[in-house]
């Protein structure tokens, strides 16, 4: 390679010609990180590909390369082109997206273990050597050391190139050693039959157990064989010598709840089931193509996925699977890693950086061929990808906000398409988008209309909390029927979950005097009263005041704790059932690491009676002793100013029911609300998702919103209340003057504001947006892209930021 492409992590849209000197021209590749000039500065690149002699208008101007960071590529030339339709789609500068896309927070290089040869040795008594080389290898005389310290000891930076000449010479050897954080290993000692145990007659008792429990159940630890026969680790090493067992050490995972993971084998499917396989399948071979996998709670999508990804990885290809959060890839991993083993690699952010980077390289170098991570996971340096799985497709975590704002399940499909593979995205309750891509032919879609083993759907009863309005304390929010449901599941030892979208103990604290609520002083909006923490916070920058504060106005301490969150329901329902267990789950207990794990550990060993919890409790958990699921208040969401109000709450409240009876005993459901007639609620209680979509969508259509039209939100703030108002003004402007420019602009393009968010300030920033809705997608992103590059300077000004959101999710 002599010329390469080159994209820059820094705010440019463009990618830049650099040249390869002679020394690095060998180790030169598409995905590694290098060093180039920029202007007056030395800054990080990514080889994006080879630039073609012909091309390069003046050869005179162009830089050359000072040096390669990387031994191995990060990522494989195959995902170029995704990293520039991103840039392009979402409007953000391609050098970044890669930056966002890599694993952060390791200089690989500097990890590279150095060692003297006899060559080198040698080399050091002559006089050939430059003054620095001969430093470096005096330094390698007194043993090998890592290339960071190496520098740290002769005080010099080392380039690569300098390095790879010596390794060339044959003076040094260079080894890997990027094992931060990597956990070791376990191994567990596994027993199995040989032949001549077959015939073999006449052994003791405990001995013919032993070659009985092989004989059923093939190759099993010793710990497991334990169970069967307390006395096997004297027995089998007896049976060994004989020579009617052989035992070997075997690598063995551990789940998150750190119990060990016996292989699992896969389910005997129901006929839905084998029908969403076989026809996935057959198009795993064909080219790109997208199934909605729509199935209602418990009905084993799951065991589709698996399936699906055992077929991709018999066919010598690789699988991709999507998850919403930390708390579920625990329980999807520990499935797959049961049915899969050693090739399954899991990428999240509670990783250390180390472990995150080993992931990675798995991954780049195909030792790892199913990936399991949540949204960033979509950046896996997979080559040949099978499928994409989206699991839970409708969860709003699957969107990025701030700096590069995506959508990874809309990525999946981008990803799929340009790897001509399968994308498989699976809900209970599909986004409206998604189901309008089924309706209009872009996706396919397989269906399980029923949960696995028959097990019915929950029973779901609606109790109108405007009945308690006037009703003080407990019996407010915990009416006649939750208490009387919960009574019940607690006599027959069963599990209840109560779900209260809204963490905190009192989430509208308001001065008994004056009537002010008290507010963040860096956001526009009440703080919550955290009743352990004895602290008022708020839950957009953090802020925090004392629990014992008065009121900033007239100075009366008198304040009346309105507004309910999880804490104090938690210490209502401990009053109302002292002897009950009450765990809690939001994003107060779940700061520590190993929190979640703990909680659901809580779950699953029916050492917790009642979780209460926010929406972290409603999605995708397997327990299958919970039978009642109490629906607080279900409104809480509805209020949103926001299109897709209803479609997340009936997304929640279908998922938060589908939480019940997943075992052998029915579940039952108990749903509050103050409007028990809502279209959302009602279909929520039916589980009806089609009755949902029909009334949703005809709604959509009228007020020409998404899948009808596109959305492009301008996101601009500012620590200035005028200069901000003044750019948004400016730039509301801009806006509209372009939209005359052009006919296809003025008939296709609706501009919205601009105006002041609904979140007015938040952490001291003043808050303005621009909406801007197209009938067409085509002529939307070229509006977008003249905006953009004319006005580069507003878009980039030093006080007022302007995000770009493309197809936004948080409106406010
Ligand atoms: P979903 O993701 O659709 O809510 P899951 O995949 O979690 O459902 O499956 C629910 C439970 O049913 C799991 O415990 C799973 O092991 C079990 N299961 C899946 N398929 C079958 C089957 N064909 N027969 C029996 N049990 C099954
Ligand atoms: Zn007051
Ligand atoms: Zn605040």
């Amino acid at each position: 390679m002599t010329y390469i492409e080159v994209a820059v992590a820094l705010p440019a849209y463009q990618t830049f010609t650099y040249s390869v000197p002679e020394p690095l021209a060998d180790f030169m590749a598409i995905g590694k990180r290098v060093l180039v000039p920029f202007g007056r500065r030395q800054v990080t690149g990514y080889v994006l590909g080879q630039s073609r002699h012909s091309e390069i208008s003046d050869l005179n101007k162009i830089k050359s390369v000072l040096d390669i960071f990387d031994e191995q590529p990060l990522f494989p030339s195959s995902m170029v082109p995704f990293f520039k339709w991103i840039s392009d789609y979402y409007k953000y500068p391609v050098g970044q997206v890669v930056k966002h896309a890599l694993p952060s927070g390791l200089n690989i290089r500097q990890y590279a273990s150095l060692a003297i040869t006899e060559k080198g040795q040698n080399e050091l008594d002559g006089e050939r050597l430059t003054p620095i080389a001969k430093a470096i290898l005096s330094e390698l005389l007194t043993g090998s050391i890592l290339v960071k310290d190496l520098s740290k000891k002769i005080n010099q930076d080392i380039s690569t190139a300098m390095l790879y000449t010596f390794e060339r010479c044959g003076w040094i050897t260079k080894k890997w050693k990027i094992t931060a954080g990597k956990t070791k290993a376990r191994l567990e000692r596994f027993v199995c039959l040989t032949d001549a145990a077959l015939t073999v007659e006449g052994l003791s008792e405990a001995r013919s157990k032993i070659i009985e429990v092989l004989k059923v159940e093939g190759e099993v630890s010793v710990k497991k064989l334990k169970t069967f026969v307390p006395t096997a680790t004297a027995l089998i090493k007896a049976l060994e010598s004989d020579g009617y067992v052989s035992i070997r050490n075997k690598r063995v995972y551990r789940d998150p709840f750190g119990e060990l993971i016996e292989p699992d084998r896969a389910h005997q499917l129901n006929s839905e089931q084998i029908k969403a396989v076989d026809r996935s399948i057959h198009y795993l071979t064909k080219g790109y193509k997208t199934f909605l996998l729509r199935g209602v709670t418990g009905s084993g999508k799951t065991e589709v996925y698996m399936q699906v990804a055992a077929a991709a990885l018999k066919s010598k290809r690789t699988v991709l699977i999507l998850v919403p959060e930390i708390a579920l890839i625990t329980q999807i991993e520990r499935r797959f890693r049961a049915r899969f083993g050693e090739c399954v690699s899991v990428l999240h952010s509670a990783l250390s950086a180390g472990e995150r980077f080993d992931q990675w390289s798995r991954i780049a170098q195909g030792d790892a061929t199913i990936a399991i991570g949540a949204r960033s996971a979509i950046f896996a340096p997979f080559t040949d990808i099978g499928v994409i799985i989206v699991d839970e497709e409708h969860d709003a975590s699957y969107k990025q906000e701030g700096s590069l704002r995506y959508n990874a399940r809309d990525l999946a499909t981008v990803r799929a398409k340009q790897n001509g593979c399968l994308a498989v995205l699976g809900s209970a309750t599909p986004s409206i988008q998604s189901y309008y891509n089924v309706v209009t032919k872009k996706f396919s879609e397989l269906t399980l209309k029923t949960r696995v083993e028959q097990r019915p759907m929950p029973d779901i009863k609606i109790v109108d909390l405007r009945d308690t309005r006037d009703v003080r304390g407990i019996r407010r929010y915990i009416t006649t029927d939750l208490q009387l449901a919960m009574k019940a599941a607690l006599e027959r030892d069963e599990q209840i979950l109560l779900f209260l979208n809204r963490r905190g103990y009192a989430s509208f604290p308001v001065c008994g005097a004056c009537g002010q609520p008290l507010r963040c002083k860096h956001c526009d909006i009440s703080l919550t009263l955290h009743r352990r923490a004895n602290a008022y916070r708020c839950h957009y920058c953090g802020f925090g005041r004392s629990g014992t504060s008065k009121c900033e106005f007239c100075g009366s301490n008198e304040i009346r704790l309105l507004g309910l969150g999880t804490e104090k329901l938690e210490t209502m329902v401990a009053a109302l059932f002292p002897n009950a267990s009450i765990a809690r789950m939001d994003r107060d207990t779940t700061q520590q690491k190993g929190s979640i794990l703990k909680l659901l550990k809580g779950l699953k060993n029916k050492t917790t009676d009642i979780m209460i919890g926010t929406q972290m409790v409603a999605k995708g958990h397997d327990f299958p002793n919970i039978t009642l699921v109490g629906i607080i208040c279900a409104d809480l969401s509805l209020s949103f100013p926001d299109f897709r109000a209803g479609e997340r709450t009936f997304q929640l409240l279908a998922q938060v029911s589908g939480r019940a009876g997943r075992g052998n005993r029915p579940g039952k459901v108990v749903l509050q609300t103050y409007n028990p007639e809502h279209f959302s609620i009602v279909a929520a209680r039916q589980q009806d998702y089609m009755a949902f979509y029909r009334q949703e969508i005809g709604f959509r259509k009228t007020l020409n919103y998404p899948p009808f039209s596109r959305m492009i939100q301008l996101k601009i703030s500012g620590k200035d209340a005028q200069i901000t108002e003044n750019q948004a003004q400016q730039l509301g402007n801009l806006c509209r003057e372009l939209k005359t420019q052009q006919s296809a602009y003025d008939r296709h393009v609706e501009i919205m504001g601009p105006i002041e968010a609904s979140l007015t300030k938040i952490a001291g920033r003043y808050r303005w947006q621009i909406l801007l809705k197209g009938l067409n997608t085509g002529t939307l992103h070229k509006y977008i892209n003249q905006l953009l590059f004319e006005n580069l300077s507003v878009f980039g000004h030093h006080a007022v930021q302007v995000a770009i959101d493309v197809d936004p999710f948080f409106m406010m």
